[in-house]
């Protein structure tokens, strides 16, 4: 059986603001440290490329699993890298601008939400957006604070137009009396020259757009360039090797699979839990949401 992971970030898990987990802790994006070493001891690591070289061949895929990183945080830099070379396995991560420190004039909105949450020093909110909705929020239990990450106000700050984001973000700030710390963005996502010493020590870099946007909801002449650019990025940063590719929050369709096939990146990963097979479609392969509570961890 071949799986391929999805993993976002790596970190001990700490109580943040009234003793609530971390928001990455609560959507299941963060292993702990002793989580992660568990993962790797489960299964062998096999390449990303392997894999997808086997289902090329119509062969079955070395038994094992893929670890992929998406989006782009300092501590697969810190932690990660280390824990994988210490195995002498290795990784792909599937970076996006938005998640690089020369590329993110701010913080990605999700990012800076998780930060008000995780640091507020008021357990409750009401707040009036500028449509006039009200809307409400607490972080007095772990079921508040998951409904705040989980729920409509979190689809708006993710995908709503990006004025609204930075207003509704101002106000949070405001009435959770916050105020984020103007080195955000280094203290959370790599440098380039990180993510290039990473590829030239072997592991491999594949692209996952260029905003962080769903592609299916974008133009298709907008989709295609963000496709394109986000690989030319990549080709740069790992001395233009073939590249596999990501899509953002798992969102596809048959169009978006034919661009991403036309601008030559070498598979493209899903978030359709499931293994992989030598039957598997190489732009829609199916990809395993590593929570805490995944069986490979426990
Ligand atoms: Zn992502």
């Amino acid at each position: 059986m071949t799986r391929v992971c999805m993993l976002h970030r790596v970190l001990p898990n700490q109580p943040t603001a009234f003793g609530r987990p971390s928001c990455y802790r609560l959507r299941g994006t963060s292993l702990t440290p002793a989580e992660f070493e568990r993962l790797l001891d489960s299964e062998p690591v096999r390449s990303l490329e392997d894999v997808v070289e086997a289902v090329m061949e119509g062969a079955p895929p070395p038994p094992g699993q893929v670890l992929t990183f998406d989006d782009g945080y300092c501590e697969w830099i810190h932690h990660v890298v280390p824990a994988l070379e210490a195995r002498r396995v290795f990784a792909t991560f599937l970076v996006c601008p938005a998640f690089v420190q020369e590329r993110a004039a701010q913080p990605h909105p999700v990012d800076l939400f998780y930060w008000l949450l995780d640091h507020a020093r008021r357990p409750r909110f009401e707040l009036r957006l500028s449509d006039g909705t009200l809307t409400h929020g607490s972080l007095e239990t772990d079921a508040g604070k998951l409904a705040l990450i989980t729920g409509d106000l979190k689809r708006r700050i993710a995908h709503g137009p990006p004025g609204e984001q930075r207003e509704f973000l101002r106000l949070l700030a405001h009435a959770l009396d916050v105020e984020p710390p103007a080195d955000l963005v280094r203290t959370l996502y790599p440098t380039e020259a990180e993510l290039r010493a990473l590829a030239s020590v072997g592991h491999r870099l594949g692209a996952h757009g260029t905003s962080h946007r769903h592609l299916t909801k974008m133009e298709a002449r907008e989709a295609a360039s963000e496709i394109s650019a986000s690989l030319s990025w990549i080709a740069r940063l790992s001395d233009a090797r073939p590249a596999p590719f990501a899509y953002p929050d798992g969102d596809f369709d048959s169009a978006t699979e034919q661009q991403v096939q036309a601008a030559g990146a070498t598979c493209a990963l899903t978030c359709i839990p499931g293994t992989v097979t030598r039957e598997a479609p190489l732009f829609r392969l199916p990809r395993e949401f590593i929570t805490p509570s995944h069986p490979g961890v426990l």
